[in-house]
């Protein structure tokens, strides 16, 4: 396994559509194992091919596992998903706005309307059919990924974007936004 560049919007293959993926073989294996290893090592909670320069719909998603991620997230805390050609077949009529950040967009955050829950159909690293249903966080982070397929970056459906360390142009003076593992207080 190694852990490879992670790719900033400079880059066009950020921004193009991917391809389905055909062949469930060693390759494909490979890349996985090494996004894998990029998400952790970054640290990110999801990560997208195409964000490691390969145009492939293929994503892996893992929300941590301390203490507060299992208050947080219940039973979805420390799951790896590995999910090849995924297809939301079902979206809740609920929408939910979240704070979200973004591996290729260092330094920045930004508000995102995204449907509470989902229904995804994929195959996973054999190609055998698997059906994921996200709700909440795990939800919001498969929409972000699955975006990345389609060559969609959370800043262009955000309401709002800021810089790190600055406050959100919408916020209210003195409001705390606390959203996932997202905690930012403005001031
Ligand atoms: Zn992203």
């Amino acid at each position: 396994m190694s852990i490879r560049k992670i790719i900033t919007p400079d880059n066009p293959i950020l921004l193009q559509k991917a391809r389905r993926v055909q062949e469930f073989d060693g390759k494909l294996h490979r890349l996985l194992d090494d996004m894998v290893e990029t998400m952790l090592d970054a640290p990110g909670v999801g990560l997208a091919a195409p964000q490691v320069a390969v145009s492939q719909r293929v994503l892996v998603v893992r929300l941590p596992d301390d203490e507060e991620a299992r208050e947080e997230y219940g039973t979805d805390a420390g799951v790896l998903y590995e999910v090849i050609n995924p297809e939301i077949i079902r979206r809740s009529h609920e929408m939910v706005d979240g704070v979200e950040a973004c591996l290729s967009i260092p330094g920045y955050f930004g508000t995102v309307e995204r449907h509470e829950s989902i229904i995804i159909r994929a195959q996973d690293r054999h190609g055998k059919e698997i059906r994921i249903k996200p709700g909440g966080w795990l939800a919001r982070v498969f929409q972000h990924e699955i975006d990345h397929l389609d060559g969609i970056l959370y800043t262009e459906r955000a309401s709002d974007v800021w810089k790190a360390g600055e406050r959100p142009p919408s916020a209210e003076d003195g409001e705390t936004i606390v959203s996932g593992n997202v905690q930012q207080h403005l001031d």
